[in-house]
């Protein structure tokens, strides 16, 4: 396992400048940020911020790599050789990786290298399987004006993709936008965000490591509201992939409205865990936990909407209370951790905020609550219970490591309380009934529900939910989807 020390050593060595037109622009940009580690609060890293005229030079690469350049002429098979090696080359350097993830975004060293890390590597592997099956249907059609007609659709890169992302999962996050857009042909720019850009800047090393033709894939790395609305608004991009905000989300579908161009929008959640009385209380205890814990919280799947069986919710709650006390708060790089810090000042000053609101309005604090007097924003794992869905901690996405616990009494109560909310991205149910995990499954409202087991992601799986949690689906054959237009062809025979 890394040590700090040496994390800290390979920050170094990631490179802080803007990569388009296949190499590495140093020098353009005289506009620079800071990137925080939140554990220590020091200076990770200094980078340079995208401007106007880097955008527009990494769009027109871009596009003339869809028009005439090497890209174009890259066909499906060798497009998934590269997403291959990509793969290959991520999973040989994969320690690295999240150790630099870790020291970026504050998260325990074990989440990056059993979680994000691989996930993103199997998700290079499944575009890779993808690239040359990215086919057409033939449609049988009654013929025109009495000649038979032949009649078929192909599928073409929808075009220049802006991938614009969240600093929680960083790697996995743009690997899911960016595997998909290469597989189907399109180019990207990748927008990592400012607060933790570590990872997408060496993952475009990388990629130019593994032989990408130039202007493929571009990383802009730069504040939000300069390179991004940048990006967003710019009129050569035909398809923003954004994972973010629903505040930021609106600006970018905004944006992208004014030219009728794609959006795919992945946006935050308040994701219903329900605990039926039939579960297996040990495992659901376990389980609900990761769900709410996991990542500080900062996880837009996060299980934040506990929904308890009356007759098993004293059990529950104290079997929950122990799992919180379990949690080991620290130094992601220290032997035992378990939740690191949350991203910044300003993510602990918002949890905090919703923490006060609980209180207020009279959830019961069962958990934590508090910050650990030391560098870092840290937040104690926090429970509130006898909580009502109306309350705002039941209501809005914290995006930290807070859990509502609310109580129901029937399935029907369950079902109407997961489906009071504005957002709609997962759902988890803890059952051993399986009629009650297939019905309760399919009246429950979310882009993906799991059953007996918190979030288990799967590139082959679509991802995306709905409401305030936004439109469009990645992963899967979904994810080829949205980075292609399908194109009607009909021959007059
Ligand atoms: P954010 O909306 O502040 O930022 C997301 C990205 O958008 C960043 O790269 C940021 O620089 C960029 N951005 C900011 N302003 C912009 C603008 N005006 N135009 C274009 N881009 C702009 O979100 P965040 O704080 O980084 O992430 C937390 C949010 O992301 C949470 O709400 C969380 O639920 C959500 N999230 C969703 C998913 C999902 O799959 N649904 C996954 C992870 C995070």
């Amino acid at each position: 396992m890394t040590t700090r020390a040496e994390a800290e050593q390979l920050v170094l060595k990631v490179p802080t400048e803007p990569y388009y037109a296949g190499r590495w622009q140093a020098g353009r940009d005289v506009n620079t940020f800071d990137v925080v580690d939140p554990v220590t609060e020091r200076r990770l890293a200094t980078v340079a911020e995208t401007g106007a005229a880097g955008v527009d030079e990494a769009v027109s690469f871009a596009r003339s790599a869809l028009d005439d350049g090497e890209w174009a002429r890259t066909d499906g098979a060798a497009r998934g050789r590269l997403l291959d090696r990509v793969a290959d080359l991520l999973e040989a350097r994969g320690e690295e990786f999240a150790a630099i993830e870790s020291l970026d975004v504050g998260k325990p060293g074990f989440e990056p290298r059993v979680i994000d890390i691989p996930q993103a590597v199997r998700t290079f592997r499944h575009f890779a399987g993808w690239a040359d099956k990215v086919a057409g249907r033939t449609v049988p059609t009654p013929g025109h004006m009495g000649r038979p007609t032949l009649s078929y659709t192909v599928r073409e890169p929808v075009g220049v993709v802006a991938a614009i992302t969240p600093w929680n999962s960083p790697t996995m996050i743009a690997a899911w936008k960016v595997a998909p857009a290469l597989a189907a042909g399109c180019a990207v720019i990748l927008k990592p965000a400012e607060d933790a850009p570590l990872t997408s800047l060496l993952l475009a090393s990388l990629i130019e490591e593994a032989g990408l033709p130039a202007g493929a894939f571009s990383v802009l790395p730069g504040r939000g509201e300069v390179t991004g609305r940048l990006l967003a608004g710019h009129p050569g991009v035909d398809k923003i992939s954004f994972t973010g905000s629903p505040e930021t989300g609106h600006t970018v579908a905004v944006a992208a409205a004014k030219g009728f161009r794609r959006t795919t929008l992945e946006l935050g959640g308040k994701s219903p865990q329900i605990v039926f009385a039939d579960a297996d209380l040990d495992a659901a205890a376990e389980g609900v936990a990761i769900g709410v814990f996991a990542n500080q919280g900062e996880v837009c799947a996060a299980g934040s909407r506990i929904l308890v069986a009356r007759a098993v919710y004293d059990d529950v709650v104290e079997r929950l209370v122990a799992r919180a006390r379990d949690v080991k708060l620290g130094d992601p790089f220290d032997e035992g951790v378990t939740m690191g810090a949350l991203i910044s000042a300003r993510q602990r000053e918002r949890v905090c905020r919703y923490i006060d609101a609980g209180v207020a309005e009279g959830a019961r604090l069962i958990a934590g609550g508090g910050r650990p007097r030391r560098a870092g924003y840290f937040v104690e794992p926090t429970l509130f219970a006898g909580a009502a869905n109306t309350m705002t901690i039941a209501r809005e996405e914290i995006f930290g490591p807070v859990g509502t616990i609310i109580v129901f009494d029937s399935d029907e109560e369950a079902v109407a309380l997961a489906n009071d909310s504005d957002y709609a991205l997962a759902a988890t149910l803890w059952t051993s009934d399986l009629g009650r995990a297939h019905t309760v499954a399919r009246r429950v409202r979310a882009g993906a529900v799991a059953v007996n087991g918190w979030s288990p992601l799967d590139p082959a799986l679509p991802w995306g939910g709905s409401r305030l949690s936004g439109h469009g689906r990645e992963l899967g054959w979904s994810g080829i989807e949205a980075n292609t237009e399908e194109k009607t062809v009909t021959v007059v025979l």
